[in-house]
């Protein structure tokens, strides 16, 4: 396995170098991303492939399920060193549907130290029981608490002071936490639903 992907990054190697001779050694020396990324550590949701976004474009944070853990060191620096020192100019939480972790959640499953992380996710299905539990279907209710999730996430990543001194430097507006019962979709919710729509899939739900 390891002998496979060791052959498959010399073949990427060899046809980046073929297409575009100097593309590595610019990708090697600067790093001049303007998004800072947020998301799931899922495998099926990576950063730069479902924004269409090459290597250098977005610098990213991921953990399970995506959580916004406000005291924690290893989120915060990422996006201290993203707006601080690479200046990017915007900042993107995302949540995705079908997530493993909202489902343990929401199935009350146990996973160990996963199941302790998940910690706070509960504690948020809790909190909107009454707005989760109002749709029958299981897959919704997950599909709720994973948009919950990012609007609660995107307001905690604001509340540290390093990226509202970048943000006000800049001129940027930087809001209060915003309040998931008055908002009923995350843009990063919407767009995936257009996209749902677009393709086919059920219709937006209200
Ligand atoms: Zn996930």
């Amino acid at each position: 396995m390891l002998d496979e992907i060791l052959h498959r990054n010399i073949c990427r190697s060899r046809a980046i170098h073929t297409e575009e001779p100097d593309y590595l050694i610019r990708l090697s020396t600067r790093q001049t991303p303007e998004i800072f990324r947020t998301g799931c550590s899922d495998s099926r949701v990576p950063a730069n492939v479902v924004a269409g976004l090459d290597p250098g474009e977005v610098f990213v944070h991921r953990n399970v399920v995506n959580f916004v853990h406000s005291p924690g060191m290893n989120l915060l620096s990422a996006p201290e060193f993203a707006v601080g020192t690479l200046n990017n100019r915007e900042t993107i939480v995302c949540g995705h549907y079908g997530c493993g972790g909202v489902h343990a959640v929401c199935e009350d499953m146990s996973h160990g130290l996963a199941g302790h992380w998940l910690e706070p996710i509960r504690r948020l299905s809790a909190r909107f029981r009454d707005d989760i539990g109002r749709n029958r279907r299981t897959n919704i209710r997950e599909e709720r608490l994973a948009e919950l999730n990012v609007i609660d996430g995107r307001g905690r990543i604001a509340e540290p002071p390093f990226p509202r001194r970048a943000w006000r430097r800049r001129g940027g507006i930087v809001g209060s936490r915003p309040d998931p019962r008055a908002e009923r979709r995350s843009v990063a919710g919407s767009r995936l639903h257009n996209y749902r729509r677009r393709h086919g899939a059920r219709q937006e739900r209200k």
